[in-house]
């Protein structure tokens, strides 16, 4: 029996999902506003978004960015785009700006949940492809 090495969990404060620590963008809120803490080190009042939420904010751009037009798309980015706005209210736009300069960093480690090869229709309808 392997004991597995404790891994620090947050959760996203947008979609609440619960994920390591080290796979989350950690945001940090100062005086002067939100600013990323990639090294997630910085002190301070943070809260934590996960990849694909972070890439859901910065909408076209980040989408774009990752290679996958609008179209693209998965059915969740509009959820995950209101819990970002929910979460951030008036500091949203401010939030986007931060992470529109890292959006494809972000789109090339979620390919788990953008893109995933193998993932599975969730319906048999098949309406929009
Ligand atoms: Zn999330």
């Amino acid at each position: 029996m392997t004991a597995p090495r404790h891994v620090p969990v947050r959760r996203c404060v947008a979609c609440r999902d619960a994920q390591p620590k080290r796979e989350l963008v950690r945001l940090v809120r100062s005086e002067a506003g939100w600013r990323l803490d990639l090294a997630q080190r910085a002190g301070g009042r943070g809260t934590s978004l996960c990849r694909a939420c972070a890439l859901a904010a910065t909408g076209a751009a980040g989408l774009g960015a990752a290679g996958l037009g609008t179209a693209g798309a998965p059915d969740d980015t509009a959820a995950r785009l209101k819990g970002f706005r929910r979460a951030f209210r008036q500091d949203a736009a401010a939030v986007t700006a931060l992470l529109a300069p890292i959006a494809s960093t972000l789109a090339a480690t979620v390919p788990a949940v953008i893109g995933e090869p193998d993932a599975r229709p969730r319906t048999n309808g098949g309406m929009h492809g």
